[in-house]
């Protein structure tokens, strides 16, 4: 541990002043200072910018003038608490923004003599703000929901049709209210199949992919939706759009959670910003990969793929089909 904190060698630094092997002013200061009542924290030997490491040093005086120093790694604690904060930091600044409209319209309703028309404007407003606050507490208790839930079971089974029925309807539906002169939307559906996953979850991760590529092509652009068997049994969900693409180094970044390259049409077209988080959670927990591409000015493909295990054909329902035909 000494040698992965402090890069001592067990050899050479025999008997040698800790001073001496470990340049760090802070420590310095520290053990001269004689009050060992708390911890002091540095950098470890290995720390680089790229990947910061943080030590926390604490001295034990014992025995006759001797010492024992307890060193722990706390690199993760630090940036789970800096991640927790930035998390708080965000939600409250996506409330706080509809919270303030609603209340100037509020104070407007309170103060001015409004006409029926003004009246209707304010309240379709405020309707529009708290809308957006109950879509981002929704997304919210989503996500906490994946992250604490238990893993899904293999054995609770989703069929792929209905599924992708309710989501084509969904982006049907949305094209016509952003996009007065709608978007080319195609679906194929492929084979019937069977995913072993939580319903919701499934319908919420495929929901996203294909709002979100509804809600970032411009009118007129295409989408399309597939759901393909691959050689090797594996199940692959895919959206492909003609919207504006997404620059490479957005992309590793896209499911952080409020992560946005475009935060204006994000805001107008009702996003969060937690959509690809919920997807990444649904996809890890279902044992399937999430995959990004995008090229500026031509369009994104976002694609799912189950593994093999979670896909089944639904070769009754097939059969049926077949001999009715
Ligand atoms: P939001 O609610 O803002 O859409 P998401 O987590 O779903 O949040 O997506 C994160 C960001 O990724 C979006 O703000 C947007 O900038 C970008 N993005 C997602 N899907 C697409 C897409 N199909 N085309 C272009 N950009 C996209």
């Amino acid at each position: 541990m000494a040698v992965q904190h402090f890069g001592f060698d067990a050899q050479r630094d025999l008997q040698q002043h800790i001073a001496n092997l470990v340049r760090e002013p802070a420590l310095n200061v520290y053990m001269a200072s004689g009050d060992f009542s708390h911890d002091v924290v540095i950098p470890g030997h290995f720390s680089t910018l790229a990947r910061p490491i943080k030590l926390s040093v604490h001295a034990h005086a014992y025995g006759k003038n001797r010492k024992l120093l307890l060193s722990g790694d706390i690199t993760a604690v630090e940036q789970a608490e800096a991640m927790r904060r930035d998390f708080v930091a965000n939600v409250s600044h996506e409330i706080r923004t509809p919270l303030t409209v609603l209340a100037g319209f509020i104070e407007t309703l309170q103060t001015l003599p409004l006409n029926e028309v003004e009246r209707t404007r304010c309240l379709a407003l405020m309707a529009q703000q708290s809308l957006r606050m109950q879509t981002l507490v929704t997304d919210l208790l989503t996500l906490s929901r994946l992250e604490g839930g238990p893993v899904p079971g293999a054995n609770e089974w989703t069929t792929t049709s209905a599924l992708f029925a309710q989501c084509e309807q969904e982006a049907r539906a949305l094209s016509g209210v952003i996009a007065p002169q709608g978007h080319r939307l195609e679906f194929e559906p492929g084979p019937a199949c069977e995913i072993a996953g939580i319903q919701a979850e499934l319908h919420s991760a495929i929901s996203n992919l294909v709002t979100n590529a509804v809600r970032y092509t411009p009118e007129g652009g295409l989408v399309h939706f597939s759901w393909v068997l691959l050689e090797d049994g594996r199940g692959q969900f895919q959206v492909r759009d003609t919207g504006p693409g997404i620059a490479p180094e957005h992309l590793p970044r896209l499911t952080e959670r409020f992560y946005r390259v475009d935060r204006s049409r994000s805001r107008e077209t009702g996003g969060t910003g937690l959509g690809l988080a919920i997807v990444k959670h649904v996809a890890q927990r279902h044992g399937a990969e999430l995959r990004i591409e995008s090229q500026p000015g031509r369009g994104s493909c976002f694609s799912i793929i189950f593994p093999a295990t979670r896909v089944r054909r639904l070769q009754a329902v097939e059969a049926i089909s077949t001999s009715l035909s």
